[in-house]
């Protein structure tokens, strides 16, 4: 065996562009055309179509996108939107730009840390304006369960799929089950440009909503003026400038022709680890092998046992094998602002959940010997457990 010294880290996650992404953008930029323009369109034509869905509207990044989905949702002030707290805070954090009040659900438990339908129904007041599952890891949500529960009471359902720009449930595409789907395309997600988002619905009024609160809700934007269609124009509400911009457009193109690829490579990985991790005492793999196959495997959680345990497992990872890891997620609530905005709040599975989580490397080209690495450094740290 080597040792730490003689081998190259492993990172959590690792983001690899190809000679086709690097002249895409460069094409953009000899263009003299940076934003809104040929490129956004192109591109949200191609993700529309991947999903199947109607309306495909860019944006500066999925924070944005989930705050317009909510907007064009109708949430307003005094408003509650139902969410896990089991997430990036960006999901509960929208809400709050509505002036709404976001309202924590637990999950179903650490083998599936997703939104409870049940606790979601239980939740339910007359103030519910909409309801927020994330596919946590890619992993699909209920949210066809969901859906039918919303739709009963006129709730708006809208899926946080920033981990999910492929993934399907029963066959629909992840992020198209409800009134819209925010994807997020940061740096670290499936899809990646930097920074970027996408709110896809088949609402047509959502969709122009959203369009308009893109871009300072004015009449006509600036590409339609540069070709001649428009020499004015009107503001009608209070939008925000959540424009994407063409070299990023052009990137995400670019980098979408080899999606199918790359997620076929997290799946196969992601069963590797499955395999490979099952029979190792004091681990929980959340989800099934069988779900492996239609998410997007965006991240690998595994979950201690003994979460007590999670620091120091953690630190003889990196220390003694130069292996990254990340917690997803530190629970939403127990975060300093929610305390003080929201004290008091318990939900026992995410709070387990969010200290046994560690999220362990997982990237399209990661060799083989990264994953045994990954898998043998993990097997012998909890093999001489305290
Ligand atoms: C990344 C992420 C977001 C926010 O996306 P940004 O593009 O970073 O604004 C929202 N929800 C979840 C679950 C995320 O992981």
């Amino acid at each position: 065996m080597s040792t730490a010294a003689e081998r190259s880290d492993i990172p959590l996650f690792d983001l690899r562009l190809e000679p086709e992404d690097i002249e895409a953008v460069t094409e953009t930029l000899r263009s003299g055309w940076l934003t809104m323009g040929p490129r956004i369109e192109a591109f949200e034509a191609a993700f529309a179509a991947r999903l199947g869905v109607t309306h495909a509207i860019a944006l500066s990044n999925g924070t944005a996108a989930l705050h317009l989905a909510m907007l064009a949702a109708g949430v307003v002030p005094g408003d509650e939107v139902i969410v896990p707290s089991y997430t990036f805070v960006a999901t509960a954090n929208a809400a709050i730009y509505c002036g709404a009040t976001p309202v924590f659900a637990d999950i179903l438990g650490r083998e599936r840390p997703l939104i409870d339908p049940t606790e979601v129904q239980r939740l339910i007041t007359s103030r519910t304006r909409a309801v927020v599952p994330v596919h946590f890891a890619g992993y699909a949500a209920a949210a066809d369960e969901l859906a039918d529960l919303c739709a009963a009471r006129g709730i708006a359902l809208i899926e946080d799929a920033a981990h999910a720009p492929v993934g399907s449930l029963a066959g629909r595409s992840l992020g198209t089950i409800g009134l819209a789907g925010a994807f997020s395309f940061f740096s670290n997600k499936v899809l990646s440009v930097g920074e970027g988002g996408l709110l896809a619905t088949d609402d047509d009024g959502v969709a122009a909503r959203a369009r308009s609160l893109r871009s300072h809700a004015m009449t006509t934007g600036t590409w339609s003026r540069h070709r001649g269609h428009a020499d004015s124009y009107d503001v009608v509400g209070i939008g925000f400038n959540y424009r994407m911009d063409e070299p990023r457009a052009a990137l995400a193109s670019s980098r979408l022709g080899r999606l199918d690829e790359d997620v076929a490579r997290r799946r196969a990985l992601s069963c590797g680890y499955r395999e490979r991790l099952r029979d190792v005492p004091g681990l929980i793999l959340p989800f099934d092998d069988a779900d492996v196959e239609s998410s997007a495997a965006y991240v690998m959680p595994v979950m201690l046992e003994r979460s007590s345990r999670r620091a120091e497992v953690r630190t003889v990872l990196r220390e003694r094998h130069g292996i990254q890891t990340s917690v997803l997620y530190p629970a939403i609530h127990e975060f300093s602002a929610y305390r003080e905005r929201m004290p008091g709040i318990h939900l026992p599975r995410t709070e387990l959940a969010a200290g046994s989580e560690i999220t362990i490397p997982l990237f399209p080209h990661m060799t083989e010997d990264q994953q045994d690495r990954v898998v043998e450094a993990l097997t012998e740290v909890l093999a001489h457990g305290k």
